[in-house]
């Protein structure tokens, strides 16, 4: 029997299996795909503040171009510019990235078999059906983690969630493009507005000279999808006239809907399966990985103590809410008010705020300050109280 199978070999999956094979603990991560990471559904961003909290030593390979700020657009084309003399950030290659926390996972001890797909749970969540390439095999274990993504069928049949809510999950769609003119390569650009992106944003990543992820996230009940919306966008720019789409990808992004309970007997879920994602901008690579690092804690107390059980997990809620989630939580309560924003709206807040305002809203600090900016527009009183 083994002690844990992680299912999904995404960031949260392998940063659990590192924390527990570190310990020593006997660990298998079963990836469906063939190749990990690959295709990316990610814009490939991640602030550099993450990767120094979560000790994340990224090799060069997997870094593709260094951000020290951003464009912030309102529907009227003025912009914000948030800038650092420094580098904040860093466009990631997520092919290389999500193979290299494999390998951390595995050099400590993991063992991860891509080209596995779990199929099912086993009674009382003691292990779990997989097909490794065609071969169905039952595999008994002490505890199951569901790393399983945004779709997570395991989170789900192991009773930690049900489907989301539309309203909840944001579609993403997104072109690797070259041949572009970049304004900033060191600066991500964001364009919002009701015609560009309905409750979103299109952004441009760059991950090169000439060369960025230019994509977009949109409500996933908005009228038309999120590609119509991405096209019209690259359609109406000169800039994009030249340019030539190396690879396409879509995927979900969760946008709220945190869960106040994250475990089930003998099982947790982490990541995108537990809807640990920045309900803002949509960036879960840290709050995956920073989960995974929660969840092996816990699970090694409770493994040591020989008690799994849904109660004893608890503590992985106390200290996810604790750490990650009162934050999120007014992340999303932003994200709320900023669905009753118009057009009009976004332009009036784009000249009253600045670079570090947005910054800090992102990870839901400073938000009384918008409050106040709202109170002054008489409709949008009600929704400003929400966030004094
Ligand atoms: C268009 C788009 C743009 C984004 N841009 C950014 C960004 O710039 N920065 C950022 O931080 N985040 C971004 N995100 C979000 C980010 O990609 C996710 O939050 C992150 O990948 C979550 O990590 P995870 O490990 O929880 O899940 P995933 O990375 O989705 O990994 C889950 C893994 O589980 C595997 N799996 C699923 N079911 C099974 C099964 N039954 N058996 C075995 N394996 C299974 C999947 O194949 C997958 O590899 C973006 C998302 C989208 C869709």
């Amino acid at each position: 029997m083994k002690d844990v199978v992680v299912v999904g070999a995404g960031p949260a999956g392998c940063s659990v299996a590192k924390g527990l094979a570190d310990e020593g603990y006997d660990v298998v991560v079963y990836e469906k795909r063939q190749e990990i990471g690959a295709p990316k559904r990610c814009g490939e961003g991640l602030s550099l503040s993450a990767m120094d909290e979560l000790d994340l030593d990224i090799p060069d390979y997997c870094r593709m171009q260094s951000m020290n700020g951003a464009l912030v657009f309102s529907p009227n084309g003025d912009y914000v510019r948030i800038h650092s003399n420094e580098t904040v950030g860093w466009i990631i290659e997520r092919k290389m990235f999500d193979k290299w926390m494999a390998e951390r996972a595995a050099n400590a001890g993991a063992k991860v078999r891509a080209k596995s797909d779990v199929v099912d749970l086993l009674p009382d969540n003691r292990g779990v059906v997989v097909e490794v390439e065609g071969e169905t095999k039952r595999v008994e274990s002490r505890m199951v983690i569901a790393a399983d993504g945004v779709e997570s069928l395991i989170a789900r049949k192991g009773g930690v969630r049900g489907s989301s809510q539309m309203h909840l999950v944001d579609s993403g769609y997104q072109y690797e493009m070259v041949n572009l003119d970049l304004k900033d390569k060191h600066k991500l650009e964001l364009y919002f507005g009701d015609d560009v992106a309905p409750r979103g944003y299109v952004w441009v990543f760059p991950k090169g000279e000439n060369k960025a992820n230019v994509g977009i996230g949109i409500s996933g009940d908005a009228d038309k999808n999120a590609k119509h919306y991405l096209d019209k966008f690259i359609d109406s720019n000169d800039r994009f006239e030249r340019a030539s789409v190396v690879e396409v990808n879509s995927g979900l992004i969760p946008v709220g809907g945190f869960l106040d309970d994250m475990t089930a007997e003998n099982l947790l879920a982490v990541g995108d399966a537990a809807n640990q994602v920045n309900p803002i901008h949509g960036g879960g690579i840290r709050e995956g990985i920073k989960a995974g690092v929660i969840a092996s804690d816990v699970v090694t107390e409770a493994l040591e103590k020989g008690d799994t059980t849904s109660e004893n997990l608890q503590k992985y809620n106390k200290r996810w809410w604790k750490e990650r989630g009162k934050d999120l939580k007014n992340v999303e309560s932003l994200r709320e008010v900023l669905e009753d924003l118009d057009d009009e709206d976004l332009n009036y807040l784009s000249r009253k705020l600045d670079g570090d305002d947005l910054m800090k809203f992102t990870q839901g600090k400073r938000l009384s300050k918008l409050g106040r900016l709202l109170l002054k527009r008489p409709k949008m009183i009600k929704s400003a109280r929400k966030l004094m």
